[in-house]
């Protein structure tokens, strides 16, 4: 009963081939209103409303991947259920080491007891819910004509609650994927014989596309994973080694080269994304200066004789404040003296 191409789908739906779902799913309403058994008794309706409901189907459930569905079309067919397309989306060491991984597919059914349309027709007429019997509804401009009921007050059409008036109900189910290492994002795998069944023919093949799902440590900064690992301001402005996490649970050492003070990005090679052309790319490392937080006695003993050895140092340590200070202290302290002017150039 499927369609037998993409095409004769959406002639039936009455739109151009390329059709967005969402148009898919408005021109199935409008012809659903137009064609279900329960509102339209003329000869043929019921038929016409099937054709309606499988190219519906065929059209949102099948393949949205043009070129695949060409291939399809090609083959002619044998018969079985259209190809489901679904994003796969992987945890960082998912993607790069692979795994067993439960996906959980939801999809939108049409809804039976409203057809799709959202409404449901009532054996009798009964008070408009929205206007409570009126026929007018408040809005910005005051009193306007009431849409639920026409204006009449009263309708034997009610919002469908099975489906809360959206012609779509949703179900779920469970699928088993063993994702192979390397998984790049975009990357493709095919699970013959899985997608959602459609009538009584064997299911199609569920394609599945990787996507990065990135969550605390990791970012993404360009296509390029990035870490941001602090680091504390002295251990910068000293030279240190620093240790960074990578994914997989691992951690590397980063020489930083003494007399840096802001943040500094260094490149860990092969610790990135899987690539396409297989291995790995580089993991960005932002190394971010933190103060210290909080200062005991012995740690302000040591920063005073910090600040009384660099003290008199100054105009070479700080050249920006020193000439910050010559244009904008007219007024200096006395006991700093008069030194500093001699520094502007
Ligand atoms: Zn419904
Ligand atoms: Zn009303």
């Amino acid at each position: 009963m499927s369609p037998a191409s993409r095409a004769d789908a959406f002639a039936v739906l009455d739109l151009a081939p390329g059709a967005l779902p969402a148009e898919i799913k408005r021109a199935f309403r409008r012809l659903a209103m137009q064609w279900h058994p329960d509102r339209n008794n003329g000869h043929g309706a019921a038929e016409r409303f099937r054709q309606i409901k499988a190219a519906h189907d065929y059209l949102v459930r099948g393949d949205e991947d043009g070129e695949a569905d060409t291939a399809a079309d090609a083959n002619s067919a044998p018969a079985r259920g259209p190809d489901q397309q679904e994003t796969l989306w992987l945890d960082i060491e998912e993607a790069i080491f692979g795994g067993v991984h439960v996906l959980e597919l939801e999809r939108p059914e049409v809804c039976g007891d409203c057809a799709g349309s959202g409404r449901i027709t009532l054996a009798s007429s009964r008070m408009c819910a929205c206007c409570r019997g009126s026929g007018r509804v408040r809005s910005k401009s005051g009193l306007d004509h009431c849409d639920a009921c026409g204006g009449r007050g009263y309708s034997a059409e009610v919002r469908c609650e099975t489906c809360d008036g959206t012609g779509e109900t949703r179900s779920g189910r469970k699928v088993r994927v063993t994702v192979p290492a390397g998984m790049w994002p975009g990357r493709r795998l095919r699970l013959a014989g899985k997608a959602a069944a459609v009538g009584d023919l064997p299911p199609g093949d569920l394609l599945l596309q990787s996507q990065l799902r990135l969550h605390g440590l990791f970012s993404l900064r360009g296509d390029a994973l990035e870490v941001t690992v602090p680091v504390p301001l002295f251990d910068l402005l000293a030279g240190s080694v620093v240790a960074v996490p990578v994914p997989g649970g691992e951690t590397e050492m980063v020489s930083v080269a003494a007399g840096t003070a802001s943040e500094t990005r260094h490149t860990l090679v092969g610790h990135g994304l899987p690539l396409r052309s297989g291995g790995r790319g580089d993991l960005s490392v932002l190394l971010q200066p933190v103060l210290p937080e909080k200062l005991g006695k012995t740690d302000l003993d040591a920063l005073r004789v910090l600040q009384a050895t660099l003290a008199g140092r100054e105009s070479r340590l700080y050249p920006d404040l020193t000439a910050w200070r010559a244009q904008w202290l007219r007024a200096e302290p006395k006991k700093g003296g008069r030194k500093s002017r001699k520094t502007r150039s």
